[in-house]
């Protein structure tokens, strides 16, 4: 698990247990999109499956026929559970066929590992299907669910899972990791981890998709704008966004990111994420409305992201975060 980036706690976590074969038979890694979820159940994957690993041995050795299996995507004792392709929900034909594979023993190792990369969408009856294995499981059944956020997994999973908590990488991480391990340039290395927010993941396929990187950016200069911006051009610029679900979420992301920036600033904190004009604009607001509004409003942000999962409408949301911002004037008038 060495090629992991980020999140030593919950690595060390997931080590132990498998040097000392006390791997629990279901973990809910649960942490922002891009932050290294799937990484790290793949390498615990490759890991528990390595036919060179030794008792005690927590890496595995990238050269056996398992470790090269795996990297094939065809290693038999690995199930991946997923929507099919373009769907939103996981087939409850799909959860029973992975489960009775599950229920046979491993073919090539002593474990057999299911991974469930987006575990928010298992239906009820899907859901209902896995707990019933999760109840009573199979020697030798590891499950790993992974999901952005653990509340919004039924609570009779989580029960039933060990959670394991990821959480955002730093700038530094990032932008060290981009250099080191992609070969970016630092000053390009530096741009991209300031618009990541802390998730590596999304920085690598930014690197692939240039498009993406220019269009966060746009992105962030919008919502930064907003705030010193009067009602009707927050509105206008708002339905510039986009009135739909996935456009409100990129936004609301970049919104949540820049605005952790200005609530950190607010509290006199100088590790911000944000580069250049964005990262001067979070020190300002920050310090000219406090840490209470910031912390409120960061709050209702991260709320609405949550409503966004509830079919919440797009555009209406926007538009009410947008009306919604601590005025700076205002509270500057307050001194
Ligand atoms: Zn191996």
């Amino acid at each position: 698990m060495r090629d992991v980036v980020g999140n030593a706690q919950a690595q060390a976590t997931l080590e132990r247990a498998l040097a000392s074969a006390r791997l629990s038979h279901a973990y809910l890694l649960h942490g922002p999109a891009g932050v290294g979820k799937f990484t790290l159940a793949m390498a615990l994957a490759q890991a528990a499956l390595c036919q060179r690993r030794q008792p005690g041995e927590s890496e595995a050795c990238g050269e056996c026929a398992a470790c090269r299996k795996l990297a094939h995507g065809n290693h038999p004792d690995l199930t991946l559970i997923e929507p099919a392709e373009g769907k939103r929900w996981i087939r409850i034909d799909d959860v029973r066929e992975a489960l009775h594979l599950a229920n046979l023993a491993p073919t090539e190792s002593a474990y057999r590992i299911v991974i469930i990369p987006d575990a928010e969408r298992l239906q009820e009856s899907g859901a209902n299907t896995l707990l019933k294995m999760l109840e009573e499981p199979p020697e030798g059944v590891i499950f790993l669910l992974l999901a952005a956020d653990a509340d919004t997994v039924l609570p009779t999973i989580l029960s039933r899972c060990q959670l394991v908590a990821l959480r955002p990488l730093s700038f530094e991480q990032v932008s060290q990791a981009l250099q080191e391990r992609w070969g970016v340039a630092p000053e390009a290395a530096a741009r991209l981890a300031g618009l990541a927010n802390g998730r590596l993941g999304w920085a690598v396929r930014a690197l692939e998709r240039p498009e993406e990187q220019a269009e966060r950016e746009r992105l962030l200069e919008r919502i930064v704008a907003l705030v010193s911006a009067p009602a009707d051009e927050r509105l206008r610029s708002v339905a510039a966004i986009g009135s739909d679900n996935a456009s409100a979420r990129a936004a609301l992301d970049v919104w949540i990111g820049w605005w952790r920036d200005v609530t950190l600033a607010a509290n006199g904190a100088h590790a911000l994420t944000s580069v250049g004009a964005a990262r001067a604009e979070a020190a300002r607001v920050g310090a000219a409305i406090g840490p209470e509004p910031a912390r409120v409003y960061l709050t209702q942000l991260l709320a609405a992201l949550a409503s966004m999962d509830v079919n919440a409408n797009p555009r209406l949301t926007l538009e009410n975060l947008a009306l919604a911002l601590p005025h700076l004037r205002a509270i500057g008038a307050r001194h």
